[in-house]
């Protein structure tokens, strides 16, 4: 299908791109043994702004946003969070890496929700949602509890809170799993097709509280996702990549509407 005219609206509010980002990778390289998939990776994310990363498979997406969450090992670069170094810093013209209670220290503000949800099996769904704000931020149980039913309450699973998450379809845990994030307050919510291990129709109620969080919260947020009329509705910007680089970028409708190289126009074509 080619590109259509655009009939929602982008984002009004466009976050400031001066002052320091949220999110800095500098001359980022990522190697899995002798592969290199990210190589001399260079962009910023500015607080409060909503980044979408499209581009074929293979591209490199998933392990950008699992390298800002640090569960892949940086190999090359630099990645800054708020200005401040993540895992690696330069010191004495060389990069070393930082204790790891320093970069654990940074990855509290970070939020991550995954294509296959990732809930504690053995928790009812209250617990998952209280766990980390009680172990890692030393919140009281009580106001824990608090705060996780009042995030139920908004992802609309307020009656589910002592389920277990097989109790539950799909859908209903990912919003679990959104709630969980929230619990942490995080100034960074990165997304990683969140959706796509879902059945159609359970698709639109997860992107509905997306759609909620993008509404009613400056968090900034990186999203990997298939479904284009949703990064068209949320995001600021739209970042296409191929082969670990950058293709294009610029607002939605810019890049949807009026894309500039042949292989953008072919992958917006396969997934329209
Ligand atoms: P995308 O999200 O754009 O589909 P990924 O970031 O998942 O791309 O993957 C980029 C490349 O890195 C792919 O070629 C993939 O096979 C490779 N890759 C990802 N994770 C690993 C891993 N743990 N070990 C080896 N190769 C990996």
């Amino acid at each position: 299908m080619p590109p259509t005219e655009n009939t929602s609206s982008t984002p009004t509010a466009n976050p400031s791109t001066s002052g320091t980002p949220a999110i800095e990778f500098k001359d980022v390289e990522k190697r899995f043994g002798k592969t290199t998939v990210l190589k001399d990776l260079n962009f910023t994310v500015a607080p409060g702004e909503r980044v979408t990363l499209i581009g074929p498979s293979g591209s490199g997406k998933t392990t950008i946003l699992r390298l800002v969450m640090t569960l892949e090992e940086l190999t090359g670069g630099y990645i800054f969070v708020d200005g401040k170094p993540l895992t690696h810093t330069e010191k004495n013209g060389k990069r070393v890496e930082l204790p790891s209670k320093t970069t654990r220290a940074m990855t509290t503000r970070i939020g991550m929700v995954f294509q296959q949800f990732n809930l504690f099996p053995n928790m009812t769904v209250l617990e998952n949602i209280i766990e980390a704000p009680i172990h890692v931020l030393g919140k009281a149980k009580s106001e824990a509890v608090k705060e996780a039913k009042a995030l139920l309450d908004k992802v609309g699973l307020g009656e589910k809170a002592d389920e277990h998450p097989s109790r539950l379809s799909g859908g209903q845990q990912q919003r679990v799993a959104i709630a969980r994030a929230l619990a942490m307050s995080p100034e960074i919510l990165l997304l990683d097709e969140v959706t796509s291990a879902l059945d159609p129709e359970l698709v639109g109620d997860v992107l509905e509280v997306l759609r909620d969080i993008a509404d009613t919260t400056d968090i900034t947020m990186l999203l990997v996702t298939h479904e284009m009329q949703f990064a068209r509705e949320v995001s600021h910007r739209v970042m296409m990549f191929d082969g670990g680089q950058v293709l294009e970028e610029g607002p939605p409708d810019q890049l949807f509407n009026n894309p500039q190289h042949e292989r953008t126009r072919s992958f917006l074509s396969s997934v329209q």
